[in-house]
């Protein structure tokens, strides 16, 4: 696979996606999802003991995993962040390719470019029908169709 290089990210481009960045987590915190310290590395968690662990019930449960889906992507946004600060910002962590700006615009925590996060998609769902077809006793290749 020979990668096309995309033109590196100016600093105008980074500026922007910084400052979007900065405008989800912002908005991640005031919405109160996420406190500042869901963002620590140390960050203890609000379940104390098991009285505690009872009331965060089946109801609460549903809103936790939400919750973790919250602080999930605060913690993308400030290793974002972070690579911004780093210089790093903007490669794609398979091929190192720079990530388009208007992909970075749609999903500015993304760290993969289109096209190793479409092979990784389809990795995925091979993966998965290789499972199912193993179960059903045959082997089935979806994937012969795919040029490597
Ligand atoms: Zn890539």
């Amino acid at each position: 696979m020979a990668p096309v290089q995309n033109k590196p990210l100016t600093k105008k481009q980074i500026d922007q996606l910084k400052n979007k960045l900065e405008e989800e987590k912002a908005s991640l915190l005031f919405s109160g999802k996420v406190s500042s310290e869901d963002l620590g590395l140390n960050s203890t968690d609000d379940v104390n003991d098991e009285a505690d662990a009872a009331i965060a019930d089946y109801e609460g449960s549903h809103l936790l995993r939400f919750r973790n889906r919250e602080v999930m992507y605060a913690k993308k946004i400030e290793k974002a962040l972070k690579k911004i600060e780093a210089g790093e910002y903007g490669e794609c962590t398979e091929c190192s390719d720079t990530i388009r700006f208007e992909r970075l615009m749609a999903r500015p925590t993304a760290d993969l470019c289109i096209l190793c996060k479409e092979e990784s998609e389809r990795e995925e769902s091979s993966n998965i029908f290789g499972r199912m077809s193993k179960s059903l006793g045959k082997t089935l290749d979806l994937s012969t169709g795919v040029s490597r």
